[in-house]
């Protein structure tokens, strides 16, 4: 068994995810990816 280092739930080790270097669940991982963060949008458009 292994643990999300994110919300801490346990996990199979074959169902963790590298995520920004955390070991995190499926969850947590589909999260991160449906969400990026807005900021790299914005500085795309600042730097243009
Ligand atoms: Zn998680």
């Amino acid at each position: 068994m292994a643990k999300c280092e994110k919300c801490a739930v346990d996990v199979a080790e074959e169902d963790l995810y590298a995520d920004h270097g955390l070991q995190v669940c499926e969850d947590c991982k589909l999260k991160s990816s449906v969400s990026p963060p807005e900021t790299c949008a914005t500085r795309k458009n600042m730097i243009k």
